[in-house]
């Protein structure tokens, strides 16, 4: 037997994503939504399956599902319906799950992953709604216990082509698309709580001396978190290469496609089951639910609904803003973060200020706390004050930074602030000069370092501004400081 002589890989991935709505209550009955409240306490008849209940289409779920569609670039159905997808599982209290099999409401549609070296268009094949399954509770000893508060909950599914070829543009991809959901405001998309989960379909085309040839598919089932989606694409694919190589018949069409589960303590795929052909879920329309159609005059509502999406507003801050593209994606990351930005613009912040404090003083507040921007409680004209009197030069940067700790708290203006704690900049030079002097009477071993150790100068000049912005109390121009140190350190030509 010959080795196979691997000449290329390439590794040939399509995602289907589950995203779950923020709708009030669930697709098809009046439960309101839940994650953590007593098991089986959001449940009716409807979507506890009682015989003879009927189903209502929640109509808030079918706005969001457009809304993503456009958002996608899709192709929106101007009728669509809904399919009964069976199989039994504890979990699943009719046996079967509400879908849509032949009639998705969103068709074929595009998603551009930005990308400096390397942009590209992941097409998006479909995206329908469904219902979630409950939760099958195994960790309470000898029995299995079901909570069917998530029965019912509504889920958009989102399926691409098999564009993506890296383990890393996965990932990018996953983490655009999580952005333009929560951007959009159809979910909340918080992983932890399974709001949004990754199945990436994986296979890899492998050149070699005999031509070519292709893995059977994996299913990774249910990952929440970008990382896992990448790490598990790598190990997918590596694993198949080998399994290639060791076996003859390990081939698409003729080994069988599976799913598989991903063990993140292991860092490793496991294998679940084969996949069933979709025809083993005897998919067929569901009689109790009517088919809807999609006005012209609801599609145009819709459109009107749809904000500035993520890139696009990215690219803006850097063409027309001048921004970074580093500091764009930080700041457009969170939209409420973004529309707060561009309100406290308007209120006449100094757009380079203003973004310099977004990240090194308001972002850092609010990771700090947990929380975003936007709940921190200041408002956009406060912002930009404060960007305005530091890029003015009456404060200097960290008194700035003690401003906003303490506008978190105190609603006087940044400028009231400023005078209140003694942080206006003092200009006066004779008065710096006095600080500076007292600073060089009190540390003659810098002075010494300073005057004739070139190698621990700089950092002398450090530590000596240091000590005239504490004797100063804070209230030093660093920048006069420096100058003034140079020069009273600076030995006189006789
Ligand atoms: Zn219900
Ligand atoms: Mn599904």
């Amino acid at each position: 037997m010959s080795a196979k002589q691997i000449l290329k890989t390439r590794i040939i991935v399509g995602m289907e994503i589950h995203v779950q709505l923020r709708t009030q209550t669930k697709m098809f009955c009046g439960c309101g939504l839940s994650f953590d409240a007593p098991p089986n306490s959001h449940v009716c008849p409807v979507c506890l399956g009682h015989p003879g209940t009927l189903p209502v289409i929640n109509k808030q779920a079918l706005r969001f599902a457009i809304l993503a569609g456009l958002a996608m670039n899709c192709r929106i159905a101007s009728y669509t319906k809904w399919d009964r997808k069976n199989y039994f599982y504890p979990d699943l209290p009719k046996n079967y799950q509400v879908s849509q099999y032949d009639l998705p409401i969103c068709g074929e549609g595009h998603f551009d992953l930005p990308s400096e070296t390397d942009p590209q268009t992941i097409r998006i094949r479909r995206a329908h709604l469904e219902e979630d399954a409950g939760k099958n509770i195994h960790d309470t000893g000898a029995h299995t216990l079901v909570d069917l508060n998530r029965a019912g909950t509504p889920l958009l599914e989102i399926v691409t082509e098999p564009d993506i070829h890296s383990a890393a543009d996965a990932y990018a991809f996953c983490a655009e698309l999580h952005r333009l959901v929560t951007y959009i405001g159809i979910s909340d998309a918080n992983m932890q709580m399974g709001q949004m989960r990754f199945e990436p379909n994986v296979n890899v085309e492998i050149t070699h001396r005999e031509g070519l040839s292709k893995t059977p598919i994996a299913e990774i089932k249910n990952l929440n978190s970008f990382r896992s989606v990448k790490n598990a694409i790598d190990y997918e694919a590596q694993r198949q290469i080998a399994a290639w190589e060791a076996n003859p018949g390990y081939e698409l069409g003729q080994a069988a496609n599976e799913n598989r589960g991903w063990n993140d303590d292991r860092g490793v795929t496991e294998f679940q089951r084969t996949k069933e052909a979709a025809h083993d879920y005897r998919y067929l329309p569901d009689p109790d639910l009517v088919p809807v159609t999609i006005s012209e005059t609801m599609m145009k509502e819709i459109r009107t609904d749809l904000p500035e999406l993520p890139i696009a507003r990215r690219k803006r801050f850097v063409s027309d803003l001048q921004l970074s593209s580093k500091d764009a994606e930080t700041i457009v990351d969170h939209r409420a973060t973004a529309d707060l930005f561009e309100d406290a613009i308007e209120a006449g912040g100094p757009t380079d200020m203003l973004s310099k404090q977004m990240i090194n003083i308001w972002l850092s507040l609010a990771n700090d706390r947990q929380t975003d921007i936007a709940n921190l409680g200041v408002s956009a004209a406060g912002i930009a004050e404060l960007a305005g009197i530091t890029d003015r030069g009456d404060i200097n940067k960290s008194a700035a930074k003690q401003i906003a700790e303490a506008m978190l708290s105190d609603k006087q203006s940044p400028r009231e602030l400023a005078k209140h704690l003694g942080l206006v900049q003092v200009k006066d030079t004779a008065a710096t000069q006095a600080w500076v002097q007292q600073a060089i009477d009190n540390n003659a071993p810098a002075v010494q370092d300073v005057l004739s150790n070139p190698k621990k100068a700089k950092a002398a000049v450090g530590f000596l501004r240091g000590q005239v912005m504490r004797i100063s109390g804070g209230q030093a121009d660093p920048k006069l400081v420096g100058e003034l140190i140079e020069k009273l350190l600076t030995p006189k030509p006789d």
